[in-house]
């Protein structure tokens, strides 16, 4: 179940990533239109400002405290654990957060970046539509005019969604191109930024795209991992042997393994979505089969054909479905840091159901996977080794769906 790092950690330097220009060894960059580069500029400049005034961290942290929900709990599953009979287990608790998930952590600081940079409207895209919810909810508290780009199919897919961005009083703009989803409102994203910068934050939602955006939602993700370090070692006295998290665009798993990355007693497990197969179409493992190219603006692992055409996703849970990773954990994975592991739909779904009935707590479908994997992990170490995995989600989002492929009627 992958090898134990060797490498030197004076080799490893988390801080001095990215570099200037924003790669990660060979990854990351900034391939956008000479347009947006006037934008990135300025946007690195403000976070790098921002980043360093203490004023900033008060008033994050009282928003996180107050509004978000922080920090969230790091749970021992010991009823888990008992039934495995394996490693002890326990649960970094993102679910528990306002707005159900971690990308509330990446919004509020980006708006609280946009205020400082006097924008007065926030755009972001969207998926399945937990980043446009995420992305509302903050313009709704700070009184930013909002748009989210959607595909179209996302749209009608996700109708619940919609509405609940419509509830906090941001409009949902459907993009008709391409293959109608995630990747085709990030591309009208970027256009709609390049013609409103003066105006418009761009607030991106997973630790990818141009530099600095990898940069930043690293930046406001690793919260979680700074938080989990302190209270495991509170609990147990010492680190965890394994730490596991699911991986769309890397935000979460990034956020929880950063302040870990010296840490080299700590292996690092990335959860990708193994989908039905890993035919073309019916999976999103980018480390599994993708190759090296350039995707909106960065260069890393994306899926796609001979000609280097994109290739299609597939995924039970939305989250996980996109055809390219973000530029630090390739650049972890080149260096052996970061293991990169997937597990099927129904591999996930079987973690889903176990949470939920031997914890009580139902996870979303994007944590399922890392929940499945590691509770093989628990399984396979044994006693008197922990296992921590980053619980990103919960899964009231997608009671719906499972109730859809369980064939249960709920109307
Ligand atoms: C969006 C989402 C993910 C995947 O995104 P990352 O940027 O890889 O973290 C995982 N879990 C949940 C609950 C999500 O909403």
């Amino acid at each position: 179940m992958g090898q134990p790092f060797r490498m030197r950690s004076s080799k490893i330097r988390p801080a001095s990533l990215p570099d200037r220009l924003g790669y990660f060894g060979a990854f990351g960059g900034r391939f956008v239109s000479e347009t947006l580069m006037a934008a990135l500029y300025e946007l690195e400049q403000a976070f790098r400002e921002a980043w360093k005034d203490p004023e900033f961290h008060r008033e994050m942290k009282g928003v996180y405290r107050d509004f978000v929900g922080r920090p969230s709990p790091l749970y021992f599953a010991e009823a888990l654990t008992r039934k495995i009979g394996g490693a002890r287990i326990y649960l970094k608790r993102e679910d528990m957060l306002h707005t159900g998930a971690h990308k509330i952590n990446n919004t509020v600081g980006q708006a609280l970046l946009a205020l400082r940079m006097k924008k007065k409207r926030l755009i972001a895209e969207t998926g399945a539509g937990q980043h446009g919810v995420a992305t509302a909810t903050v313009a709704a508290r700070y009184g930013f005019d909002c748009d989210i780009y959607m595909g179209t199919e996302d749209v009608r897919r996700q109708s619940l969604n919609v509405f609940r961005m419509n509830l906090l009083g941001a409009r949902v703009r459907p993009v008709e191109g391409g293959t109608k989803t995630l990747k085709d409102a990030i591309s009208e994203a970027l256009r709609d930024w390049s013609q409103s910068v003066l105006s418009t934050h761009y607030v991106l939602g997973t630790a990818f795209g141009p530099h600095p955006f990898p940069l930043i939602v690293r930046s406001f993700q690793s919260v979680i991992g700074r938080e989990a370090r302190k209270q495991i070692l509170g609990k147990e006295g010492r680190l965890p042997d394994a730490l596991v998290a699911c991986v769309g665009g890397g935000s979460n798993s990034i956020g929880l393994f950063y302040p870990f990355l010296k840490d080299l007693g700590c292996v690092l497990y990335g959860v990708e979505a193994g989908g039905r197969s890993f035919r073309p179409g019916e999976h999103a493992a980018r480390f599994k089969t993708g190759k090296v190219g350039v995707l909106q603006g960065s260069k890393t692992f994306v899926l796609q054909d001979p000609d280097g055409q994109i290739e299609g996703t597939h995924s039970v849970s939305a989250g996980l479905d996109y055809s390219a990773v973000g530029p630090e954990l390739s650049y972890y994975r080149e260096s052996g840091r970061i293991s990169f592991t997937s597990v099927t739909d129904d591999e996930a779904l079987n973690g889903f159901e176990t949470l939920s009935r031997t914890e009580g707590i139902i996870p979303a479908l994007e944590s399922s996977h890392a929940i499945a994997w590691g509770v093989r992990l628990a399984r396979e170490l044994g006693p008197d080794r922990i296992v921590l995995i980053n619980l990103s989600g919960r899964g009231d989002k997608d009671v719906m769906e499972v109730a859809r492929i369980k064939g249960v009627s709920l109307t």
